[in-house]
C-alpha cells in the first residue's frame, strides 16, 4: 500500500530505513498498471527508467543522504505534458508537437530533481492546457477515480488524476484560469497556484503567460507546502520571476487560525451554484470560525467580467505563443507548394478545434481596429479586477468560495458547448487575474445518482478555495491544514 502515501509519511518511512525507494515506486507502477486502463491519467511511462532512477534514491539514502536538503527524495512523481524533461517528449496533448523531445529541464524539474524526486511519467492535459475537463487532449479521455463517467476537470486532468487514483504519490500541474484548483476539487485532492512570479515559469510550455503558473497536486496540504518550498524561487530566466526569500513553507503549518480574518465575496454565492456545493462550503466556513477565524461579507464588484476578461487576454496571449508551432522550429510538419501552404498545413492538421478557436479569438481581438475596443478594455477591467482583490485584503486575511459551482460532469455533457465550459471557470479565473495565489481542498462530498464507480461509492468530492495577498501562500497553506486537521475529507480514497 506504498502508492497510499503521503510524500511526509514516505519520506518518514525511508529516513528510517523501513521501505525502500524501489518498493514505493513498485507500487505505484503496480497501480498505474491496475488502474490505468480506466483512469486513463498517464499518457507515457518508463518503468524501467523509474526503478533505475528509485535505486539511486535508495543508494543516496543508505550513503546517509539528509531528508532536509533533499525533501523528495525517493518520491514518485508525475508531471502534466506541458513541462519540459531533458530526454522526455514533450507533447501538451498536442499533435502538433510531433516526436518532439526536450533538449532541457524545466526550472521546476531542475528543483525536484534537486530536491530527489523520481520523475517517472507523463500526464494527461487538455491541448495546450486549454479546457476545463480534459476532453481537448488529442491523446485520450482522462476518468475522474471518483466516477469514471464523468471528467476529472481540467486542464490538468491527468495530474489531478494520478494523485486521486494514488497512481503517483504527487504532482505538478499548471494554472492559467484554473487548471490546477478546479481538476483538484473535482477530484478531491490539494490543488494550488502560488502567486505569479512565485514560481519559474521557464521550461513550461506558454500557453497566456501573463496568467500561468506552476504548482503541486497533492494528498494533503503538508505535502503542498513541502513541494511549492521546493518549486519556489527567483529565476532569472524568467524575467517574471520575483526576487523574493522563499519562506518554510511546512513551518506555516501551526494548527493555529485563531484571529484570521475570513472573507466571504457576496458575489461568488450566486445562481447557478449546486446545493450540494453550497452545502459543503457554507459548512465548511463555519468550521472555520468555530477554530477561531473570523468571517465577514466582502465586495468583488467586478467579479461578473471575470469569465469575458479571460477568454479576451488568455486567447490573445495564446494567438502570439502559438504562432512558434510553424512546421519548421518544432514537431510535426505537413508540407505543402510553398512556405504559406505548409505553415496552413501544418497547423490546420497539428491543432485540435478548441486551440483554433482561441487562435481564431485571440487573433481577431488583437487585431488593428478591435484591439482597443477588446484587449484593451480588458486590459483595464483586469486591472479593476486586481483593485478588487487588494481592496478586499485591506479587511481580510484570505477569501473562501467554493473552487466549482457543481462537482464533476458527466463526460460528454459540455464538450459540445464551448460557452457552458467556460463558466465552469467562473470561480477560479480571478485569482489569475489578480495574480494572487488560490489553493483548492476537498471539503466535502456531493451525494449523486447514476455514478459508476470502479468500487460502490455513490459520492463526489467537493472543493473548498482559499485565495490570498500576493506572497500570502503562508496563511492559506495554514488555514487549509488547520481545517484538513479537523476535518479530514482528504483521507478518503477514490480507489
Ligand atoms: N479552463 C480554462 C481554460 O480553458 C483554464 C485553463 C488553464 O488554467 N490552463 O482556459
Amino acid at each position: 500500500m506504498l502508492h497510499r502515501l503521503t510524500i511526509s509519511e514516505l519520506t518518514a518511512r525511508l529516513a528510517r530505513r523501513e521501505v525502500s525507494a524501489r518498493d514505493a515506486m513498485q507500487a505505484c507502477l503496480d497501480q498505474v498498471a491496475r488502474v490505468d486502463g480506466d483512469i486513463k491519467a498517464f499518457i507515457s511511462h518508463n518503468p524501467a527508467d523509474a526503478l533505475t532512477q528509485a535505486d539511486a534514491a535508495d543508494k543516496s539514502i543508505a550513503a546517509g543522504a539528509d531528508f532536509a536538503q533533499q525533501p523528495l527524495l525517493g518520491v514518485p512523481m508525475a508531471l502534466k505534458d506541458v513541462l519540459a524533461v531533458k530526454d522526455h517528449p514533450l507533447n501538451c496533448c498536442s499533435k502538433i508537437l510531433g516526436n518532439f523531445v526536450s533538449p532541457y529541464d524545466a526550472t521546476v524539474v531542475e528543483k525536484l530533481k534537486t530536491a530527489g524526486a523520481v520523475i517517472f511519467g507523463r500526464l494527461n492535459m487538455d491541448e495546450f492546457a486549454m479546457g476545463s475537463s480534459t476532453e481537448n487532449s488529442a491523446f485520450q479521455t482522462t476518468r475522474n477515480p471518483w466516477d469514471t463517467s464523468r471528467i476529472p476537470g481540467g486542464s490538468s486532468g491527468g495530474s489531478a488524476a494520478a494523485v486521486a487514483a494514488d497512481e503517483c504519490i504527487a504532482s505538478l500541474g499548471s494554472d492559467t484560469g484554473g487548471s490546477i484548483r478546479q481538476p483538484a476539487a473535482l477530484c478531491g485532492v490539494v490543488g494550488m497556484k502560488p502567486t505569479y512570479g512565485r514560481v519559474s515559469r521557464y521550461g513550461l510550455v506558454a500557453f497566456a503567460s501573463s496568467l500561468d503558473q506552476i504548482g503541486p497536486f497533492t494528498k494533503d496540504v503538508r505535502d503542498a507546502a513541502t513541494l511549492l518550498e521546493v518549486i519556489s524561487g527567483y529565476d532569472p530566466r524568467d524575467a517574471t520571476s520575483i526576487p523574493q526569500p522563499v519562506p518554510r513553507y511546512t513551518q506555516a503549518l501551526t494548527g493555529d487560525v485563531r484571529g484570521l480574518r475570513i472573507g466571504l465575496p457576496k458575489e461568488f454565492m450566486v445562481g447557478g451554484l449546486d446545493p450540494e456545493v453550497k452545502r459543503a462550503v457554507d459548512a465548511a466556513v463555519t468550521h472555520l470560525q468555530s477554530l477561531g477565524a473570523t468571517v465577514q461579507e466582502v465586495s468583488l464588484p467586478h467579479t461578473d467580467h471575470d469569465v469575458a476578461v479571460y477568454y479576451i487576454i488568455a486567447t490573445a496571449e495564446a494567438s502570439a505563443n502559438l504562432a512558434r508551432f510553424d512546421g519548421v522550429r518544432y514537431g510535426a510538419r505537413v508540407d505543402g507548394a510553398d512556405p504559406l501552404e505548409m505553415y496552413g498545413n501544418t497547423r490546420g492538421a497539428g491543432f485540435g478545434a478548441e486551440v483554433k478557436r482561441r487562435i481564431i479569438l485571440g487573433t481577431y481581438v488583437l487585431s488593428s481596429g478591435y484591439y482597443d475596443a477588446y484587449y484593451l478594455r480588458a486590459q483595464k477591467v483586469r486591472t479593476l479586477i486586481r483593485q478588487d482583490y487588494l481592496r478586499a485584503f485591506e479587511q481580510v486575511d484570505a477569501i473562501v468560495t467554493p473552487t466549482t459551482p457543481t462537482p464533476a460532469f458527466k463526460l460528454g455533457e459540455k464538450s459540445g458547448d464551448p460557452l457552458q465550459m467556460y463558466l465552469s471557470d467562473i470561480f477560479t479565473i480571478g485569482c489569475n487575474l489578480a495574480g494572487i495565489p488560490g489553493l483548492s481542498l476537498p471539503c466535502g462530498f456531493a451525494n449523486v445518482s447514476q455514478v459508476s464507480t470502479l468500487k460502490s461509492q455513490p459520492r463526489l468530492p467537493i472543493g473548498l478555495q482559499l485565495l490570498g495577498k500576493p506572497f500570502g501562500e503562508e496563511t492559506l497553506l495554514r488555514l487549509a491544514h488547520a481545517y484538513e486537521q479537523s476535518a479530514p475529507w482528504h483521507k478518503e480514497h477514490a480507489l
